[in-house]
Parts: C-alpha cells; sequence; structure tokens
C-alpha cells in the first residue's frame, strides 16, 4: 500500500538509500522536510547539489576540498617534509582539531581489506608514492587500528622502506578497532608524540 502518495514515497525511499538511515528515520526525515519553510528545502538542495558538483579531491593529499589544491597543503607554514597518512577526510579533521600537528597530509579514503576486495589499487596509495620522488623526510602512518588499518599500515611501511625514508605508526593508545575520528584531542596528540619507527 502506498500510505504516503507517490511524491512522498519517493522522498522517503531516496532517504532510505543513504548510509545509516533506516526506513524509519527517512520516513522522519521526509516528515521534516516537508513541513520545513521552502526556502530552507532550496538552501538544503542547492548545498547539496553545490557540494557534489565542487567538492574534488586536492591534487597533492587527496583530501576533499573545493580548490585544486587544499588549504593546508597551500599553507606555507606548513611542513611539507612529513606526511601523516589517514584513511579518511573526517581522521584529517581530527588531527587538525587538536592544532599542534605542522605537518601535511595524504588521504587514502580506505584501506586495504582482502576480505572485503579492497586491494592497495582501490585506495590512493600510487599517489601517496608518487609524493616520496619529492623532499619528504618522514611519513607516519595514522591508518585506524582495526585489521584493515594494520594490514594497510604494513603494507605501505613495506613499500617505503626502500627508500630510506623514515616511517612511523602512531602509537597505542588508541584503541583496537577503535575509529580516529571518535578518539579525544589528548588521546590523538599522545598516540602521535608516542609515535614508533617501523
Ligand atoms: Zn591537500
Amino acid at each position: 500500500m502506498d500510505y504516503y502518495g507517490k511524491r512522498m514515497s519517493k522522498l522517503i525511499e531516496q532517504l532510505s538509500a543513504l548510509p545509516g538511515i533506516g526506513s524509519k528515520s527517512a520516513q522522519r526525515l521526509a516528515f521534516h522536510i516537508i513541513h520545513m519553510p521552502k526556502e530552507r528545502v532550496v538552501q538544503l538542495t542547492d548545498a547539496i547539489t553545490d557540494a557534489r558538483e565542487n567538492v574534488r579531491y586536492c591534487r597533492e593529499c587527496c583530501t576533499l576540498t573545493d580548490q585544486e589544491v587544499c588549504p593546508i597543503c597551500s599553507n606555507p607554514a606548513r611542513d611539507k617534509r612529513t606526511i601523516m597518512v589517514v584513511e579518511t577526510t573526517r581522521d584529517l579533521a581530527a588531527y587538525e582539531k587538536t592544532g599542534k600537528y605542522e605537518g601535511v597530509y595524504h588521504v587514502l579514503h580506505g584501506a586495504i581489506s582482502p576480505m572485503l576486495g579492497v586491494g592497495p589499487g582501490d585506495i590512493r596509495l600510487k599517489e601517496l608514492i608518487k609524493r616520496l620522488e619529492g623532499d619528504v623526510s618522514e611519513v607516519i602512518i595514522a591508518t585506524n587500528s582495526s585489521l584493515e588499518g594494520e594490514t594497510t599500515a604494513m603494507y605501505i611501511s613495506k613499500l617505503i622502506k626502500p627508500t630510506g625514508i623514515k616511517v612511523t605508526r602512531i602509537a597505542s593508545g588508541v584503541p583496537v578497532g577503535g575509529d580516529l575520528e571518535y578518539i579525544d584531542e589528548v588521546t590523538l596528540l599522545r598516540a602521535l608524540e608516542g609515535r614508533v619507527e617501523l
């Protein structure tokens, strides 16, 4: 039975296709949206369209940005010789919030997972290796401490070792299986300061 009519059902269907939105949440959101003032709905849809059209990967670090080179990479005060490798832009944001890291980043957009069929070619690893041809003194691997994160860390360290560039891994203190974005700043800083050479 189509209780809500075609248009409402279509909206609910679109919303429930988003990650983490079940059919109940989708219905709640859909009712919220149709009760919103029209101009607010336009602002929302414009923001979605604009972000989708203009957000891209930074040419240097592959983070999401609306410029060719992101604000971090184009900041002359950042130490370009230190690269912190993270899985997602959200992890980058978590470290940026500490305000204490002065190097730059490399965002992989995922982690190697043989179980899920995600190989080295499916994440932004080639781009990292290319960057190492420049003047780099240290690569800090800050992937999550999940199985995938550890697998990725091992893989990257093996790739970099022969180049003679120092490779470090953020210390424990980040709980096993913990996503970086949910960890408080003090713990993140402690993990960074206590990093060990691989
Ligand atoms: Zn960048």
